[in-house]
């Protein structure tokens, strides 16, 4: 009996949403749960929030230090969001999906664009909305982290964020966690078994088909 020799390519899971939607959540759920996915972390320019690890959360840069590592190309794409600059590291990335994982990106409607343009067949766009602009509200306050002008500042721009809806291909409405986690696990796994991600299927196929 010959084994079955079929491969999948890494894909990109991206996760956008206004601040406040749950996707940080979503996000923390997905890599404690799948083993074959792991986080992209970013480069920026704002400074850590209490709790946030260097390295795990985000790489903190000075922005001269960002402006170098932008000029040399090693970022996969970068945008200023909030007045601060955000970028994905392009190596570990391309490291991860050579060895046929798949990463998780949360990153702004901006670098879902960037993203879509290099690598248009690895990417999968989800958008996360809120129920409702109360629930909005109510989960960037209960952050606490944040002073009460940042999250005026982040409500306001909640519209803008949302008005990109349409660029992306799934939209997972989080009304209640689990299910938007359901939800969630259920696109990763129908995208897994897309025809154009495995490799060394019409091997396959043809060996089934001599054998009849
Ligand atoms: P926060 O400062 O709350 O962690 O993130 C603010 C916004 O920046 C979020 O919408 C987040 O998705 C976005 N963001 C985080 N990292 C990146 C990145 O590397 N690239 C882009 N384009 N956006 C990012």
């Amino acid at each position: 009996m010959t084994g079955i020799d079929i491969h999948r390519r890494g894909l990109m899971l991206v996760l956008s949403s206004p601040s406040g939607a749950g996707k940080t959540t979503l996000s923390r759920r997905l890599l404690e749960s799948d083993a074959e996915i792991e986080m992209s972390v970013s480069a920026t320019t704002r400074k850590p929030r209490p709790g946030e690890q260097e390295g795990r959360d985000y790489f903190f840069l000075s922005t001269e230090d960002f402006g170098i590592m932008r000029n040399r190309g090693e970022f996969l794409e970068h945008a200023k969001v909030f007045g601060n600059y955000y970028g994905t590291p392009r190596a570990p990335v391309e490291d991860a999906l050579s060895r046929g994982r798949d990463v998780l990106f949360d990153i702004d409607w901006q670098g879902t664009q960037q993203l879509d343009e290099t690598a248009p067949e690895d990417i999968v766009k989800v958008f996360i909305l809120p129920p409702s602009v109360h629930d909005l509200e109510k989960r960037l306050k209960a952050r606490a982290q944040d002073p009460a002008e940042v999250v005026a500042e982040r409500m306001a721009k909640a519209s803008d964020e949302i008005s990109h809806y349409q660029e992306y291909e799934y939209i997972i409405i989080n009304e209640d966690m689990d299910r938007a986690f359901a939800e969630l696990q259920a696109i990763l796994k129908a995208e897994r078994l897309r025809r154009r991600r495995l490799t060394g299927l019409s091997n396959f196929v043809k060996q089934l088909r001599e054998a009849l």
